[in-house]
């Protein structure tokens, strides 16, 4: 409860951005805080530790999926695969045309980042719609990766983002 309550003080709520209406919960003042920093990590580590038996490898999403992924996969002995937006990644790729709330994006990932058969679990920092997450899912699938679930920092509850996921599961530090 001392970490949960040291991340929660750090994250900090935007109204109107990055449009009207919208109320963006930043992350970026726990990156500002080593302790803060390593509760999110302690927190993640102490939940997949006890809920699978194996895991090969985590991937994290564009973008701030990989301020935490690299840290998390460190902790866990394992390795870290990028999924990126399109035409970031050199060589061949796999993609996912996806919708935003406002137009269309793609998400894409190395074809050899992941291995088939490979249990592997997403991050974030935020789940909104599931959108991201939902693509992201469907990626892996294509590589026949196994997604074991998906960690964020932050679930906004309202947005139904965990039920779009189903059957894969959602870990969150915090709800708002
Ligand atoms: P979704 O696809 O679930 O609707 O949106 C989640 C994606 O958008 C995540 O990659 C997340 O980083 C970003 N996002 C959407 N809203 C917020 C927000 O309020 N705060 C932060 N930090 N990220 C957000």
């Amino acid at each position: 409860a001392d970490k949960m309550n040291l991340v929660i003080q750090k994250i900090r709520s935007f109204p109107d951005f990055p449009s009207k209406g919208i109320l963006f919960r930043d992350v970026c003042p726990i990156l500002k805080d080593p302790k803060a920093l390593t509760a999110v990590i302690d927190l993640f580590e102490e939940h997949v530790r006890q809920t699978y038996t194996q895991v090969d490898l985590i991937v994290g999403i564009d973008a701030r999926g990989f301020l935490f992924g690299p840290l998390l996969a460190q902790r866990l002995g394992i390795g870290l695969a990028l999924i990126r937006k399109k035409g970031k990644l050199p060589g061949p790729t796999v993609s996912v045309a996806y919708s935003l709330e406002y137009g269309k994006a793609e998400a894409e990932m190395q074809v050899d980042a992941v291995e088939p058969g490979q249990k592997v679990l997403l991050i974030d920092d935020l789940l909104a719609t599931g959108g991201t997450l939902y693509a992201a899912c469907e990626l892996l699938r294509k590589r026949q990766a196994e997604v074991l679930g998906c960690l964020v920092l932050v679930q906004l509850t309202d947005l139904d983002g965990a039920q779009r996921l189903k059957p894969v599961s959602v870990f969150s530090l915090t709800e708002y």
